[in-house]
């Protein structure tokens, strides 16, 4: 499936972003991000959980793994970053298949636990206050909301 592509220019551009995302998401949606350390993830996941109508403040959940935020849908948010070079199985499906919508950053280090229809996306450094959002959707739910993003 084709690739989608934005460039924000600011924190806020992200926010907006995501949180018009958002409002296309429905229960069971799998979405990972990549990026590295301050790309934008953890930004990115704040618009999202805006978009589904969480009111508590998100933040890194880095040393819980996984937190639930109560929204529209519930969002569940891990970052499994501790888990590199690990095996260990958190019960990722039962969250995957579930009533929310999951975020997960650093996804690559659970890549066997994902399932195949999600929305991969991938945030990269342009400059201090610019971003590269890439969404490759893996399912044709995914490939319709970013085609109606696009527009
Ligand atoms: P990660 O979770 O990927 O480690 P964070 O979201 O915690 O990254 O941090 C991203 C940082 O980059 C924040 O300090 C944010 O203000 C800053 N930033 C600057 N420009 C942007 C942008 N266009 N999009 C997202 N974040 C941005
Ligand atoms: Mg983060």
């Amino acid at each position: 499936m084709k690739r989608y592509e934005w460039t924000t220019a600011s924190e806020g551009e992200t926010i907006l972003f995501s949180e018009k995302l958002a409002e296309y998401l429905t229960p069971g949606d799998v979405l990972t991000l990549e990026g590295d350390l301050g790309a934008g993830k953890t930004t990115f996941t704040k618009g999202l959980a805006k978009g589904l109508g969480v009111t508590r403040t998100v933040n890194s959940p880095t040393f819980t793994i996984i937190k639930e935020y109560m929204g529209r849908i519930p969002l569940y948010h891990m970052d499994v970053y501790r888990l590199e070079d690990s095996d260990e199985d958190l019960g990722f499906e039962e969250f995957f298949e579930g009533d929310g919508v999951t975020v997960v950053e650093w996804s690559q280090f659970i890549k066997e636990y994902l399932p195949d229809e999600r929305l991969d996306i991938t945030i990269e450094y342009l400059s201090e206050t610019e971003r590269k959002i890439k969404l490759q959707p893996h399912s044709t739910h995914f490939e319709e909301i970013c085609k109606e993003i696009k527009k």
